[in-house]
Formats: C-alpha cells, structure tokens, sequence
C-alpha cells in the first residue's frame, strides 16, 4: 500500500498568521518545525496501519518548507517546484493507493485560518461546477480522475468541515479552531501529532484505489477582487470573461483543469499591481 500526502502549511499546527508560512521570515523557521511534526504524525499513522511506502510532496509556496531531516526515515519526500499536478504531483503513476490532506485550509472568499485558494489574496471565490471549491475539492477531482481516495484531511475546524463535502469517508483531524482569518484557538503539538497519528492508522485501510472513471468535462469560474484581473486571465486560450469580475473555462476533464487553474492563478499574479492591486 502506497499513499501519497499532499502536504500545505497554512493548516498546520499554531499556524495563524501571514508570517507563519512566509518563507524566510523568523515565524516561519519555527512554523516549518510544527508543520513538519504534523505530517511525521501522518506518516507514522499510515505506518502503523499498514501501510508499505510514504511519499510526501511539498505543496506550500516554494514547495521547500519541510524539514527532512526529522521525518520518519522510512517516508520519503518530494520537495520544491515546478511540478505538472503541483499540489498532488505523484498521483498521476498508478500505484499510489490514497492521499492525505495534511495542513489544507478553506478555499478563497470562505471563512477558515488563512483561507484562499492558490492565490493569497486577489482571487475572492472559486467554483467547480457550480459548488464553492477549496483547493481540498480542486485537487479531490484531480486525484478521483486516478481512483485515489483522499483518506485523512488535517487543518483548522472549518477545512475538517469542508473535506465532509468532497471525501465524506476520509477522517478528518482539526488542529485549531477557527476564530477569524488570522486567529485560531490552537492545540499544542504533542496533542495534535497523537490524534494525526490515529487518525491516519484509521485512515490506512480507506487506501483502496478503484479503476477511475472516464474523464469528465468541469467547469470552473474564478472571481477576482479587482476588475482588470479578469482582463488579464482570458489571455489564457479557453478563459472566457463571464462577468465584471468573473472568468469561466471548461476543460475535457480535470487534469487539464488544474493545469489551466495554475496557468490562470500565475498569469493574475503577475497582472496584480503592488499598491492598487
Ligand atoms: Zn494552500
């Protein structure tokens, strides 16, 4: 049995603010520590519930937060950019059996630590196929197109929600419990890395990958904070504008849809001006 954890920041344990997931600020060295106890937890629980090979890949920011030198030594991990699936790269082989969520957070425009999707700000909402999407759902649709199952999602109460929505199945572990954007009530690490931990031993026997199902067509809509942002993303072949603010695509079926959601997301980065945004 293989699985595959798709490891994000902004949900991991005492994780509240900006600073905390910023690389290079003094926060986030010791945020790396807490979020790497997290997904050590994680790696050690599909151990202890059988499972044979633990691939982590790096889904924050740089993709190079982790600290590898206190993982388990039997996990291995897949760090740094550019990656063609990004946040669940690795899927994609045929042999990985289910994924875990670790440290996830809720999509843009939704209450939730630190909420929003890829972008950090700009993007105020993102809908797949008409239903508020959160990376979580984005990427569920990704690795359900490969008959992975999303087995354990960690991060804040509101992210543990969420994930009821788009793996009904997977357990779940909230880490904190939201207060606003930028604040949570936080449980400490050695009590979180104990309830990760049982919640993927519990969480190894969901691990059953299916033949996937015939691609499906999905459409998704982004809304931008800022009118010209909609301008810029249609310079994307199959973004159309669908409102002030709004752009739609529809892709032949996901895989290409997050490829396209990034090419989006990277083209309104570069469109974003620093002070009037
Ligand atoms: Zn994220």
């Amino acid at each position: 049995m293989k699985i595959l954890i798709s490891a994000d920041m902004e949900g991991a344990t005492g994780v509240t603010w900006p600073a905390d997931v910023l690389p290079g600020t003094p926060q986030w060295e010791r945020c790396r520590s807490l979020f790497t106890s997290d997904v050590n937890a994680a790696v050690q629980g599909f151990f202890d519930g059988g499972a044979d090979e633990v691939l982590i890949n790096e889904a924050h920011w740089t993709m190079r937060n982790l600290l590898l030198e206190e993982l388990d030594e039997r996990a291995e991990m897949l760090t740094g950019k550019h990656k063609s699936l990004s946040m669940v790269e690795g899927v994609q082989h045929g042999d990985v059996d289910g994924i875990a969520f670790v440290g996830y957070h809720t999509g843009a425009g939704a209450e939730g630590v630190l909420a929003h999707t890829y972008l950090a700000n700009s993007l105020t909402g993102v809908w797949a196929d008409g239903v508020r999407a959160s990376e979580g759902l984005l990427n569920a649709l990704v690795v359900a197109e490969f008959g992975v199952p999303v087995v354990l999602v960690t991060g804040d109460d509101r992210t543990v929600e969420d994930a009821g929505g788009y793996a009904p199945a997977a357990q779940g572990v909230a880490v904190k419990d939201y207060v606003s954007r930028y604040a949570a009530v936080c449980r400490t690490p050695a009590r979180t890395a104990a309830d990760i931990r049982a919640a993927a031993a519990k969480a190894a026997p969901l691990a059953v990958r299916t033949t996937p199902a015939p691609p499906q067509p999905h459409t998704i809509e982004l809304e931008f904070d800022a009118e010209h942002l909609a301008g810029a993303a249609t310079v994307v072949p199959g973004v159309e504008r669908v409102g002030e603010r709004r752009v739609a695509y529809t892709s032949r079926d996901m895989y290409e849809g997050i490829r396209c959601f990034k090419a989006v997301t990277t083209v309104v980065s570069a469109a974003v001006e620093e002070q009037y945004g």
